[in-house]
């Protein structure tokens, strides 16, 4: 989870005074609420409030729409809908559902299977709240249908097959950031300059404060309420992945949300991955692979993608840098 490290209408009245290039009497307009099981928020930097705030409003529909596309938990979705009939043959569903698949199975493929949205072949036995996890039994009957390659993506047909009739999808660790991206992207085409809009741990800035960057903090895993880093960003998303949102400690092991497809457990390694991209589909996607991977691995990967970074937190509290970030501490 990432939070932002100042408080923006505070900055509003300094930064209309010191900022003759922003259009005078404009400020920060904000809404937060409960969307895609997480605190989900929208900010933007508008003249006009009356029209500030309905944008703010067609976002926060526009999100609850793919939230109810995709929540593989009601059993009204179209994603349920896919879990129960894809096994049997192929469905045709929306193309928003087609897209987010469609860079899933990208991202399975990039990672070797790290990545992996029918994790949930396992995963849906995982109860988090309850503090429940698979018996052993459990695991090892349904961990061979935790297989991307079994998800056969017809895009010109818009279809969605699974080859294996157990298995089942969850789009829990790219969804957000497919909904922050199109929440930018519906504020860019309105016209506004200035903005950021997250989803839990997946956020999307839209330009700057003005004159500087915004100041995004990443979490301590272990300490919350603190920060390990601040980071100035514009004009990027980033999304963290982290062990210290869901959980449940079992003796001495950490049950979270976060599956290694190859054991169908909570990975152990890492404490917090948070990726930067252009894109929060990206960076959502990407901060749970690097997740699954640990340090190695996963910065191996990040540093292959140009224009992605990552900061990665290990089991010992220990930060690690990709390449470029590297750089640009040291410059
Ligand atoms: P959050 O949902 O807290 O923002 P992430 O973006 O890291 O955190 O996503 C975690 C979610 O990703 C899990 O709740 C689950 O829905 C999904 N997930 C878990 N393991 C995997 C995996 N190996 N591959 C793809 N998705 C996963
Ligand atoms: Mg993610």
């Amino acid at each position: 989870m990432l939070s932002l490290s100042c408080k923006p209408l505070q900055w509003c009245c300094l930064l209309a005074l010191l900022l003759p290039a922003w259009p005078a009497g404009a400020e920060w307009f904000s809404e937060n609420t409960e969307l895609m099981g997480t605190s989900v928020s929208v900010e933007l930097w508008g003249q006009d409030g009356a029209r500030s705030r309905e944008l703010i409003a067609a976002v926060l529909a526009e999100i609850e729409r793919l939230d109810l596309m995709m929540n593989p938990w009601n059993p009204g979705s179209e994603l349920a809908r896919i879990n129960r009939e894809a096994g049997r043959g192929p469905v045709v569903t929306t193309p928003e559902i087609v897209e987010v698949v469609t860079r899933a199975l990208y991202y399975s493929r990039l990672s070797e299977g790290a990545f992996d949205i029918s994790f949930a072949s396992v995963g849906q036995y995982y109860d988090y709240r309850e503090g429940r996890a698979p018996a052993d039994e459990v695991v090892a009957r349904d961990r061979e249908n935790i297989d991307y390659r079994a998800i056969a993506l017809d895009p010109g047909a818009g279809s969605i097959h699974f080859t294996r009739p157990g298995l089942q999808i969850d789009l829990g660790g790219i969804a957000k950031g497919y909904a922050v991206d199109r929440s930018i992207e519906l504020l860019q085409r309105a016209g506004v300059q200035s903005a950021i809009v997250s989803a839990g741990g997946d956020s999307r800035i839209l330009g700057d404060l003005g004159d500087r960057p915004r100041t995004i903090g990443i979490r301590h895993p272990r300490r919350p309420g603190e920060y390990v880093v601040m980071i100035p960003l514009a004009d990027t998303a980033i999304s963290t992945s982290g062990d210290y949102e869901r959980f449940f400690m079992q003796g001495e092991v950490r049950v979270h949300h976060i599956l290694d497809p190859a054991t169908g457990r909570s990975t152990q390694g890492l404490q917090s991955a948070s990726v930067l991209a252009p894109r929060a589909m990206d960076s959502d996607a990407l901060s749970t692979t690097v997740f699954v991977l640990g340090v190695e691995r996963g910065l191996q990967l990040i540093n292959s993608l140009p224009g992605v970074d990552a900061i990665l937190i290990d089991g010992a509290g220990k930060l690690h840098y990709s390449a470029d970030l590297l750089l640009s501490t040291r410059g």
